[in-house]
């Protein structure tokens, strides 16, 4: 998109969200494209991008609003959401290495594995794995079959198979 939009309605072809902003307190509201609109036009207001902002109301409802708009695109919102998602299963993965690791002479079961375990829970969508990886991690006494290298290949596998971006480093 080149400029600002004249239209509100413009924005959805490039299927965005848009930033209510008031300059006079500083409140901001993020709206769904669809939701904003039938906002405007309930308060009677014109969806032409320069009048709409007139039929909006400051979302703190301060004394002296001043409202700008600044259209979102999804694909930014999408690009950070991902960049979040990919940092989730990369760091709770480094913990359940490096818990792996020394899980052969020790047991591991400590709160920050709890924690990786319970982060990945939504994205390897099967318990049992991460059951496993408990029970491997606070068995005693240890041996050698104790150790968590197993589930922990389990379960970056199936973080891959789900389509997660795994780390070469967090590779199984
Ligand atoms: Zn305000």
């Amino acid at each position: 998109m080149v400029g600002p939009p004249k239209n509100l309605s413009d924005l959805s072809r490039v299927e965005a969200q848009v930033r209510v902003t008031c300059r006079g307190c500083g409140a901001i509201e993020v709206w769904e494209l669809d939701a904003l609109i039938a906002e405007v036009r309930k308060k009677g207001g014109n969806t032409d991008w320069t009048a709409a902002r007139r039929a909006l109301a400051c979302p703190r409802h301060c004394p002296a609003p001043r409202i700008d708009l600044l259209p979102l695109p999804y694909g930014k919102q999408r690009a950070r959401r991902r960049a979040h998602r990919h940092a989730l299963v990369n760091l709770s993965l480094q913990v359940l290495r490096e818990a792996a690791q020394r899980s052969g002479s020790e047991p591991v079961g400590t709160i920050e594995v709890r924690l990786a375990l319970h982060v990945l829970r939504p994205f390897v969508r099967e318990q049992r794995l991460l059951t496993e990886y408990w029970t491997a991690a606070t068995a005693e006494p240890r041996h050698p079959w104790t150790s968590c290298h197993l589930p922990y290949r389990w379960i970056a596998q199936r973080l891959i198979d789900e389509g997660a971006e795994v780390d070469e480093a967090n590779r199984p």
